[in-house]
């Protein structure tokens, strides 16, 4: 007996590498107001296009009129560490999980669009099918939770019960009707610990809450060093790590700096505590697997890029999002925070004298980072190379910085 089109097409998707698929008819979403309130909140931060964009995010059928079905899909993109790096004095960084290997996007991009060809040719009609991969206002996690793809953690990350959080996620919008996902059954929660208050956004409407899994655990909440879990579910972006060095244009402000340790690139550390994610399996994408200079890039290599070393390292990757300036003022922002932990007198001043390079850098974006690892890190060397560009600095903001700088030790 031949399968139906809607088994054809996820036995498709899982041949291209997605781990998981669910189908649902097209509709409105259910968790548009709680979205809408995080907005009014300001938790957006400077990502204004969110705001923009949420209109559109109330119902599938504003982004694609016409479209009947969603196809929701996520690909697993766990991959273990690789061996630390040689010379582990140096300082390094830490870079996403989801940034080690090739660009999501473009990986996704291509596999969707795979995706489509064989759903047009299976259909017997012409078939209308839009692709998305973090690209379009959708309510993603939501969406994949009601097709059975996972729930949405405590993290605001989306959790499989056999997969962990690792999971990118993607969908197709088609104008035809499928046979859709029935809702998995409820779960009992099976995590220990004490529970917290439930925040603004307390649980998905529907019953959905019942499919979740965080229980009464809060690893995730005690472990963030901002405290950017503002409640279940709930992040506050102008908190998050991965927001200030991803998609923050300007300067880091000063209170979260010394919190961001040394994350150049994304922050892991919600989902590396979750315990779901212990059930993570490699994804086998090659791919995503990487280097350890990828996973642990040393912090004076990246301060010594300029613009077309940056592209050539980085090119194909998600990293080229934040910008040569953005890498490097996340940099100098790392290497003042290693400094200041750090006494060990060889590493030091090669880090002091890449941070005193810095502060020549074109951009003033990343002198005023170098500013500011200059005063936590203090010592003759550092005052000596923050006095000298005081005298030559023309840009106010990082006059500003190197004037904080300086005054911390009483300059
Ligand atoms: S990514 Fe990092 S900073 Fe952001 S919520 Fe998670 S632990 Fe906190
Ligand atoms: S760490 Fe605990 S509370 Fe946070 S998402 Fe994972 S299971 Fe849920």
């Amino acid at each position: 007996m031949r399968m139906s089109l809607s088994t054809r097409i996820k036995a498709e998707a899982r041949r291209l590498g997605f781990a998981l698929v669910g189908i649902l008819p097209t509709g409105p979403s259910l968790t548009h107001p709680f979205y809408q309130a995080w907005l009014e909140k300001g938790y957006a931060g400077e990502m204004g296009y969110l705001e923009r964009h949420a209109p559109l995010k109330a119902h599938l059928e504003r982004l694609a009129p016409g479209a009947r079905s969603v196809i929701m899909l996520s690909l697993n993109y766990y991959s273990a560490a690789p061996p630390a790096p040689a010379n582990q004095e140096q300082p390094r960084g830490r870079i996403s999980r989801y940034a080690w290997g090739r660009d999501y996007h473009d990986l996704i991009a291509e596999k969707l669009r795979e995706l489509s060809d064989f759903i047009a040719a299976e259909a017997g009609r012409p078939v209308q099918c839009r692709n998305y991969v973090d690209t379009a206002p959708v309510m993603e996690r939501e969406f994949a939770a009601r097709a059975g793809l996972g729930w949405v953690g405590k993290h605001g990350v989306l959790i499989h019960w056999g997969l962990g959080s690792w999971l990118f996620l993607a969908e197709l919008l088609v104008d035809i009707e499928l046979d859709y996902d029935e809702p998995p059954p409820p779960r009992r929660a099976r995590q220990g610990g004490a529970s917290r208050p439930a925040g603004d956004f307390p649980a998905i409407p529907l019953g959905l809450e019942l499919r979740e899994s965080c229980g009464s655990c809060t690893a995730c909440i005690d472990a963030c060093p901002t405290d950017a879990i503002v409640a279940e579910k709930t992040v506050d972006s102008r908190r998050c790590i991965s927001y200030h060095t991803i998609e923050l244009k300007g300067p880091i402000p000063e209170e979260f700096r010394s919190r961001i340790g040394e994350w150049v690139f994304g922050c892991d550390i919600c989902q590396d505590v979750c315990p779901w994610n212990r059930r993570a399996k490699p994804s086998g994408e090659p791919e995503f697997s990487a280097e350890a200079e990828r996973v642990q890039p040393s912090l004076l290599a990246l301060l010594a890029l300029d613009e077309q070393g940056f592209r050539e390292r980085f090119g194909g990757t998600a990293i080229l999002r934040t910008k040569r300036r953005g890498l490097l003022r996340n940099a100098a922002i790392a290497l003042g925070n290693r400094l200041a932990a750090d006494n060990d007198t060889e590493s030091r001043a090669a880090a002091l004298q890449a941070l005193r390079n810095s502060l020549a850098d074109a951009e003033p974006l990343v002198r005023g980072a170098a500013a500011w690892a200059l005063g936590v890190a203090g010592g003759p060397q550092a005052m000596e190379a923050l006095g000298n560009a005081q005298h030559r600095e023309s840009d106010e903001s990082v006059r500003v910085e190197i004037s904080r700088a300086l005054g911390r030790w009483g300059r």
